[in-house]
């Protein structure tokens, strides 16, 4: 895996650590599609922007909503 295309919140990211329940999908599809896709992916995803604006990130919210 290219590290440089890995989401700065993975660590900390419900979605990406695989512990977040409202997922429609497989993680490893919203993984490829957001988190392991550099800007174009991370830019897409809702749960990093609000992280981007400081903002509180529910354990329970999508990339999608
Ligand atoms: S779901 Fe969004 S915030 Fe979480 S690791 Fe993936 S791209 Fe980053």
């Amino acid at each position: 895996m290219n590290l440089g295309k890995l989401c700065k919140y993975a660590s900390k990211c419900s979605v990406y650590q695989n512990n977040n329940s409202e997922l429609n999908k497989p993680v490893f599809l919203i993984r490829n599609v957001f988190c392991n896709r550099g800007s174009k992916g991370w830019y897409n995803c809702l749960r990093f922007l609000k992280y981007e604006e400081g903002k509180e990130v529910r354990e329970e919210m999508t990339p999608y909503g």
